[in-house]
Formats: C-alpha cells, sequence, structure tokens
C-alpha cells in the first residue's frame, strides 16, 4: 500500500478574502487535483469560507492553520475543532513551530488539540522540528522525537493511523535554507521509526511531510527520500502558479 501524498499550502497570515478569492480563480485553472496528491490549502480563518467555496470539484481539501482544544466556551480569540469542521475543513495544523515559538504552545497543548481535531473528526497536520541551535547541539532527533512522542501521547495505533506528521526544521522555515535531501530523509527515517513502533501499519499510512523554504525546483530532489510523502509549503504557496508547480512535483515523484 503506499501512502498518500499530499501538497499542503500554509498560507499563515497572509491574504484577505478578495485575494485568497483571486488565488483559488487561478488555482482553478491548474487542476483538477485528483491525481497521485491530495492537494490541501489552509487560509487564515477569515478566507475559510472563500477558499471552500472555490474548491467546487477541483479535489482540492480545506484545512485550518490552527485550533482550540476546548469543544466551546469563554476562549476569547479562539476557535474550536467543531466550528473549523462546520465551515467546510477536512484537516487542520497542529503545533506549527511559530506557534510553539510565539504563542507558548507546548507537547502537552499540542496534544490535547490533537485530542480535540480527533473528536471533530478532522485530520491533524501534527508539525515538529529543531531549531539551528538544537541541530547545531546534536540535538535533532532527540528533539523531535520527544515533539512526536508528547504529540502522540495517549493515542491509540488506530487513530494514529489517520494523522498527518509534517517535519518541518525551524532553520529553514521562511529562511530560504531548504534542508538537503538526505538531512530531511534522516529525520523523515527517525519519525517513521516512531510511528513504526506503533504498529506496521501505522507506518505504512501515515504521510510525513517536509516543510521548510520548499519550492518548485527543490521538491523532486527532497521527494527522492523514500520516507517523504508531500511537502507543508508556506512562501512559495501563496503564489498559485507556484504552488501548483510544487504540487505538480509531488504528485508526479517517481518511487
Ligand atoms: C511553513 O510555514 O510551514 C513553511 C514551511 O514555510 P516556508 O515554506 O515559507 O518555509
Amino acid at each position: 500500500m503506499s501512502r498518500q501524498r499530499i501538497a499542503a499550502a500554509n498560507w499563515k497570515m497572509y491574504k484577505t478574502r478578495s485575494q485568497a478569492k483571486t488565488f483559488m480563480d487561478a488555482f482553478a485553472k491548474t487542476g483538477p487535483w485528483t491525481g497521485a496528491a491530495k492537494v490541501v490549502v489552509c487560509p487564515p480563518f477569515t478566507s475559510l469560507d472563500v477558499v471552500g467555496a472555490g474548491l467546487g470539484a477541483s479535489g482540492v481539501a480545506l484545512g485550518a492553520q490552527d485550533c482550540h482544544w476546548e469543544t466551546e466556551g469563554a476562549f476569547t480569540g479562539e476557535v474550536a475543532t467543531a466550528m473549523l469542521k462546520d465551515a467546510g475543513c477536512t484537516y487542520v495544523i497542529v503545533g506549527h513551530s511559530e506557534r510553539r515559538k510565539l504563542f507558548g504552545e507546548t507537547d502537552e497543548t499540542v496534544n490535547k488539540k490533537l485530542q480535540a481535531a480527533v473528536k471533530a473528526g478532522l485530520i491533524p497536520i501534527l508539525c515538529v522540528g529543531e531549531t539551528l541551535q538544537e541541530r547545531d547541539a546534536g540535538k535533532t532527533e532527540s528533539v523531535v522525537r520527544t515533539q512526536v512522542t508528547g504529540g502522540l501521547a495517549g493515542f491509540d495505533a488506530a487513530t494514529v493511523k489517520g494523522f498527518v506528521i509534517a517535519y518541518e526544521p525551524v532553520w529553514a522555515i521562511g529562511t530560504g535554507k531548504v534542508a538537503t535531501p538526505q538531512q530531511a530523509q534522516e529525520v523523515h527515517a527517525v519519525i517513521r521509526k516512531l510511528l513504526a513502533d506503533r504498529g506496521p501499519e501505522v507506518a505504512a499510512a501515515v504521510p510525513v511531510l517536509y516543510g521548510g523554504s520548499v519550492k518548485a525546483d527543490n521538491i523532486a530532489a527532497l521527494m527522492a527520500g523514500p520516507d517523504l510523502d508531500g511537502g507543508l509549503v508556506g512562501g512559495a504557496a501563496l503564489d498559485p502558479v507556484s504552488f501548483a508547480a510544487i504540487a505538480k512535483g509531488i504528485q508526479e515523484a517517481q518511487r
């Protein structure tokens, strides 16, 4: 069985509603995206409906960039997973390094958000990755191991099988410094092994994406890694032509 390939766009805090519509109008012309790779667009909350309306028969899925762990309540500014599901989301990004660094997310809160995502029937994209300082100190494997095991704590194998994991080295995000295919594959193999510890069927099912300065001209080399199943793309996913080229690279990578 081959794992689902995924090309996911993380727009971060970019694009107004009208800019989101312009993107979707242009991106629709590059599809339909019904081939080997699932294409996912994760806009800011304010554009979920605009992007959702543009999906049509394109085969593209909608995702959110974050969620809260409670089902509802007095949590000003937060959005619950059932609300995301109701807004048409299939996926939700959890534990992005920007949220860990700038908004104090921990493996514990990430775990709670994953539980909420599962409860609402969303597919979580769990993000993990080391900082440059951690890499230079030789701690990459232990950091990634802690984030994966902390995030997945308490979930049974059948549930983890429905997850997506994204390895995003912090030093490669938005910096133009992409990990080499070897660096990426090395860490992906560690993640694959952690998944295999939960059962071969888990390792066989969970797509592990790479994120960090993915571009149309580096995706093919990255996808040569046998444990890479696609990409989580920030900057290069803001332009429809560039994101389409990356999605095509993921779709067409030889295995
Ligand atoms: C990201 O934000 O998830 C990301 C990988 O960003 P970029 O592609 O811009 O490095």
